[in-house]
């Protein structure tokens, strides 16, 4: 007899509580092999004055567990109170989230009546580290931060995904013809992988174009994977246009940790009236028994409800005049979930699910001998308002030093001096290039620091230096015309 899997489980907020007790009952009913233990997070837990939305306790249960099935939570207006899946994603190391986006034609309506695509977004890094600064009086920046392990880990997981859910393509979407650094090693990294499964079929995509595409033509895509921020965008975007924002369940995926739910939030409106649909956080749920090795339980609750929808029973939100055939509540919905429990759809495709191999994705990281770096360089950015770039140039040339030379200034990334246009619009904001004097001759870190020191005593404003340093030889940062 296969022992029980302890599992996490928030009621949240809103309609949290009736989509959880409808999904626990369905998981109940199909003989899910769990033990449930509760915890508290969201509303109430900010209100009572911590910040987080979930308690050292709830925690506690997490550590122990591993897995959370998590009805959405409202968080409460005002300022102050931290996004509950920013701190749960970032504590637990949950860097994939996938999902699925399916239609499920013509029982519920879609554009597209043959999309099933597979969204695995990056969840940890790009511009959602929160390095953010103000500064100067007209500039903000973010920093986008992509890392290689970051990479590795997130393509090989959509391509073990797509061997595991038996997928034929892996495409992936970057804007890598403009940022070539960051985005460019993140297309590097999948095509090295990509290598790695010569039995599923890769491409890649501008993200623009590919972006216009998939909402054009989602029949066109299978998995595809992407960096924090389109990624972000763009599962949104499938899953309206599968017609099933109310439908989607989504997983988020760490080395250590995983947690379900669904896509969409805790519809306050809608709370405590038996309306909604708990179909999202049950197919976020059906996910979650993949992932702790029930496929069996899986497939019996995802073909049941498949043949609840395709029988036309419907709660409000998909309801429609002609394609269904009896309005419900999420409780009696839930019912007809269970009563069909054994059974498989006619008309819309039954799902398969084996027994997943969970394999350790850090295994596959590969020794690598890291690139040779060389200091060759720094851009130093200033603050300063007083005057135009041929006038900030003629400061800053005689600061130069003996080591180094003042090569280029630019603002807003446009070159501005020694070439540049009177009519390119400025800002309080400059980057100076200072390169190696004896070009091929080694900079160091005091000689930079003897630079900063010298712009310092002119009375200018730096801001920031960012080193510029060449790896094997090749630079690493982008030149002035990027
Ligand atoms: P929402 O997703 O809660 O609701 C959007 C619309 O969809 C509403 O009209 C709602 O009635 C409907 N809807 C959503 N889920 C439904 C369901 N299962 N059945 C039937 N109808 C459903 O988005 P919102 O109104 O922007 O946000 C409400 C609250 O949810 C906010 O406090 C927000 O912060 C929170 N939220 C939480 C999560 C989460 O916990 N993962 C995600 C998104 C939003």
């Amino acid at each position: 007899m296969a022992t029980n899997t302890p599992i996490t489980v928030a009621h949240g907020d809103g309609i949290g509580p009736e989509i959880m007790d409808a999904t626990l009952h369905i998981l109940k009913e199909a003989g899910a092999r769990i033990d449930i233990e509760t915890i508290e997070i969201g509303e109430k837990v900010y209100l009572r004055g911590n910040p987080t939305g979930i308690e050292p306790s709830a925690w506690e249960s997490l550590r122990r567990t591993k897995v959370f099935l998590k009805a959405p939570i409202t968080t409460p207006q005002g300022g102050g109170y931290k996004s509950l899946n920013v701190t749960t994603r970032k504590t637990l190391g949950l860097y994939a989230n996938v999902r699925p986006c399916v239609a499920y034609h013509p029982y519920v309506d879609t554009l597209h009546p043959n999309m099933d695509v597979v969204i695995v977004r990056e969840n940890e890094e790009d511009l959602y580290a929160g390095i953010e600064h103000r500064q100067t009086d007209e500039v903000y920046q973010c920093l986008k931060l992509i890392t290689r392990p970051g990479c590795e880990r997130i393509v090989r997981y959509a391509f073990e995904y797509a061997r595991a859910y038996n997928r034929k393509k892996v495409t992936c979407f970057t804007k890598d013809n403009i940022m070539k650094f960051t985005d460019g090693l993140f297309h590097k990294v999948f095509d090295e992988i990509a290598a790695e499964y010569p039995d599923i079929e890769n491409e890649h995509w501008i993200v623009d174009i590919g972006a216009a595409k998939l909402a054009d033509t989602p029949e066109a895509f299978d998995v595809v994977v992407m960096p924090n921020l389109y990624g972000d965008i763009l599962s949104d975007v499938a899953a309206q246009i599968a017609g099933s924002v109310g439908l989607a369940g989504s997983a988020n995926i760490g080395a250590g940790y995983a947690m379900f739910e669904a896509i969409h939030g805790s519809a306050p409106r809608r709370a405590n009236q038996n309306l909604a649909n708990p179909s999202g956080l049950l197919l976020g749920a059906v996910m979650m028994l993949v992932h702790i090795n029930q496929p069996d339980i899986a497939e019996r609750v995802h073909n049941a409800w498949l043949k609840t929808i395709e029988d036309g029973i419907h709660t409000y939100d998909i309801y429609a005049e002609g394609k269904s055939k009896q309005k419900v509540g999420t409780k009696e919905f839930a019912q007809a979930v269970v009563a069909r429990l054994g059974q498989t759809p006619e008309k819309l495709k039954a799902v398969k699910y084996s027994s997943a191999s969970r394999k350790d994705l850090t295994q596959f990281a590969k020794a690598r001998t890291p690139d040779k770096k060389e200091l060759v360089g720094v851009d130093v950015f200033i603050d300063w308002s007083k005057g135009t770039a041929a006038e900030l140039g003629a400061i800053l040339e005689p600061l130069s030093g003996d080591c180094l030379k003042l090569g280029m200034i630019s603002n807003r990334g446009v070159e501005v001096w020694p070439e540049g246009f009177p009519d390119t619009l400025t800002c309080d904001h400059w980057r100076a290039r200072f390169m190696a004097r004896t070009e091929g001759t080694p900079v160091s870190h005091k000689a930079i620091v003897d630079l900063l020191g010298r712009i310092s005593e002119a009375g200018l404003d730096f801001i920031k230096t960012e080193n510029l340093c060449t790896f094997n030889g090749k630079p690493g940062f982008s030149d002035r015309t990027s």
